[in-house]
């Protein structure tokens, strides 16, 4: 009797179990579905900046060998765009009339509501040396930290262009496809080579301008090489289209054109620029 009866048992807690496992798994999902709202940030509005930040992976920091007291005297053949007396090459992109931004002491500084400057001179190929300073003092954070920015080619008003970014990105967090030396919402830096508030950091840019088709198409999209303080930190990287702070980045056929730099609408103080200069490529 008791092995028929242990058998009888035996046969019957299974069945018990399996009822549970049973209830206890139809539980679950719909537990989860329940949660899945809640748990998952809502995707932002099309048309939020916020779809084209990227934040990880973040650049290693590499401190760079120290700045220079002194400019680096620029090559026979460059054509200086500043040399530390005025902004004879430059205009304001408002109005077109001479750059109002600030030359004192061999360094000129953005003058922020002048709004954005520009070279007179129009390029296509080129090597380019720029330094630029954020003060020792500045505040802010993310973005709104020193933000200004090199348009390696101007095609139109406002921020329209290819915007090699610049920004306190010493200790400063923020979208890595944002920080300085990002090609602006496109491409992040190798590394993070950015010197401290109150020191001089170095551009050198080799720029390889979009070519066109005569009905507006892309025949060969732009191509830029970037080294900051030395380090390479954009390598022949392909352009996408113009930077945009929202959307997809797109081309439109231009030909020669100026250089911008950016003054941006952050409350933080106005960085300085110093020792600007070019040498044209074929
Ligand atoms: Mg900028």
């Amino acid at each position: 009797m008791t092995p028929v009866g242990s058998r009888h048992q035996n046969a019957r807690m299974p069945s018990r179990f399996l009822i549970l496992t049973f209830v206890a798994a139809a539980a679950v999902p719909s537990a989860a579905a329940a949660q899945t709202p809640a748990a998952t940030p809502p995707a932002p509005p099309a048309g939020d900046p916020k779809l084209t930040e990227v934040w990880e992976p973040v650049p290693k920091v590499v401190t760079p060998p120290p700045a220079s007291a002194t400019p680096t005297p620029a090559p026979s053949d460059a054509i200086v765009l500043f040399d530390g007396k005025n902004l004879d090459e430059w205009v304001n992109v408002k109005g077109g009339g001479p750059a109002t931004w600030v030359v004192q002491d061999g360094v000129f500084t953005v003058h922020k509501p002048s709004g954005n400057i520009e070279t007179k001179r129009k390029f296509t190929n080129y090597q380019l040396h720029i330094e630029w300073k954020v003060p020792a003092d500045i505040t802010g954070t993310n973005q709104a930290r020193g933000n200004s920015g090199v348009f390696l080619a101007s095609t139109g008003t406002g921020d329209n262009g290819y915007e090699l970014q610049i920004l306190d990105s010493f200790e400063n967090k923020t979208y890595v496809n944002g920080q300085a030396a990002s090609i602006y919402k496109q491409s992040a830096p190798l590394v993070n080579a950015t010197r401290k508030p109150g020191e001089w950091n170095v551009y050198d840019v080799v720029w390889t301008a979009p070519v066109f088709n005569a009905d507006g198409t892309v025949k060969s999209p732009a191509v830029v090489t970037v080294f900051h303080n030395g380090l390479l930190v954009q390598n022949a990287y392909t352009l996408k289209g113009g930077t945009a702070y929202i959307g997809a980045p797109t081309y439109k056929a231009h030909g020669a054109s100026a250089i911008k730099l950016q003054s941006h609408g952050d409350p933080s103080a106005p960085i300085s620029f110093r020792n600007i200069w070019i040498r044209e490529l074929p």
